[in-house]
């Protein structure tokens, strides 16, 4: 069997522990992974002067693939989000971020298997401000007064976005790929089209482009409201759904609180060449070295790795030992159980102890 290197970056807050119990059952895949393990966030700003070392980020190019731990951004610091750095600094264009139900979570809803695919770079998240008050945003209103004819309010703050060609095919191209790649039926063009005609009205028009270079897959769109009163009412007629990056945010976390929450939504930040896998969850710094958190999220960002790597029967052994532990209902953090103080609820290592188990046991066919 091939070894894979993969950089593995604990990040900070519950990362070390929920990193460890994912690094933990993708090893009892059997899966023969050298892990290149790379400190970063918080615990390494004092000795590097920087939470994303040089020498981190040239380990992810190297390796092409790693699993990241959470990384908390201070607030008030001057340090800028690590993670939205880094997925701008290695050009990884598409979140994947797929949400499925399994039998034995405690949701409104069943049988949801959804997956948004979000844009990454540009959108009003590419970064583009100007602050209210300051000469260049004065600069900046009457510019546009001059060149629209609209006038903005002086004590305005403005933020861009940018929505390119490029950007939009790449994406979409993406997409129908991964939905190609991963058996999956139908794509669908999330938007506002009718009101931002030259920015949503160009990805719309896009989608609609790509999407006849790829006749075997469904395709159709939806206006982003629509949708989201949709994915409430009725979350089985979607698949793969391909957002602008805002929607995308929003609309990510909407699709995990349908199937029990962040504590099961994971991740991946891909590029042409390099794949980011995270759970959707941040370092929830209340719960770090209490061994509480669920690692759930983690493991199955673990799952899509493997997948990735070309190792899809480990990963959907991975997957089913995760949904024997799910289904069986004992070894589940506090977060899976029906009362948030529930004294049987375990910690982050039984699960990980839980599912290793499963993967070494009868229950999960080989
Ligand atoms: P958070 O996801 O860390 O936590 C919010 C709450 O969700 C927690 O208090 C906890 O109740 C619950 N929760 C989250 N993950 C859980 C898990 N694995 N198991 C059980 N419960 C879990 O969000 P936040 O408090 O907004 O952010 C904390 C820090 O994390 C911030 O600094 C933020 O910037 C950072 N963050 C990082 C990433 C990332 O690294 N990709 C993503 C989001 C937030």
């Amino acid at each position: 069997m091939a070894r894979h290197t993969i950089a593995l970056i604990p990040g900070d807050g519950i990362g070390y522990e929920v990193s460890e119990a994912a690094r933990r059952v993708i090893d009892a895949t059997g899966v023969d992974i050298e892990w290149d393990v790379q400190n970063a966030g918080l615990d390494v700003v004092e000795q590097y002067g920087q939470p994303m070392p040089d020498h981190v980020l040239e380990s992810i190019r190297r390796n092409k693939v790693a699993i990241k731990g959470p990384l908390t951004t201070p607030i008030g610091t001057g340090i800028r989000s690590v993670n939205v750095a880094l997925r701008r600094e290695l050009d990884l264009f598409a979140l994947v971020r797929p949400t499925k139900w399994y039998p034995g979570v405690r949701s409104r809803y069943e049988d949801v298997d959804l997956v948004v695919v979000r844009e990454n770079t540009e959108d009003l998240y590419a970064g583009i401000e100007f602050e209210e008050g300051k000469p260049e945003t004065a600069e900046m209103i009457e510019d546009i007064a001059r060149l629209n004819g609209r006038r903005i309010r002086p004590d305005s703050g403005i933020s861009i976005k940018p929505t390119s060609i490029t950007g939009t095919q790449r994406i979409f191209r993406f997409a129908f790929q991964w939905a190609i790649d991963n058996g999956r039926r139908k794509v669908t063009c999330v938007h506002k089209a009718n009101i931002m005609k030259y920015t949503e009205g160009l990805w719309l028009r896009v989608a609609q482009d790509v999407a006849k270079e790829f006749p075997d897959i469904e395709f159709d769109d939806r206006i982003v409201d629509n949708m989201a009163m949709q994915l409430v009412q009725k979350p089985e007629l979607y698949d793969v759904m391909v957002m602008p990056n805002l929607f995308g945010d929003i609309l990510s976390d909407l699709c995990a609180g349908l199937v029990g929450g962040l504590g099961l939504a994971p991740g991946a930040n891909t590029g042409d060449e390099i794949a980011l896998f995270e759970a959707t969850h941040g370092s929830a710094p209340k719960y770090a070295g209490k061994n509480v958190a669920n690692p759930m999220a983690m493991m199955l960002s673990g799952m899509m790795m493997l997948r990735h790597i070309g190792e899809k029967e480990a990963g959907d052994r991975l997957e089913a030992a995760i949904a024997a532990v799910i289904a069986e209902g004992r070894s589940v953090t506090y977060d899976m159980k029906p009362d948030r103080d529930d004294p049987t609820a375990v910690g982050t290592s039984q699960v990980a102890d839980a599912v290793i188990v499963q993967l070494e046991g009868p229950s999960v066919a080989r």
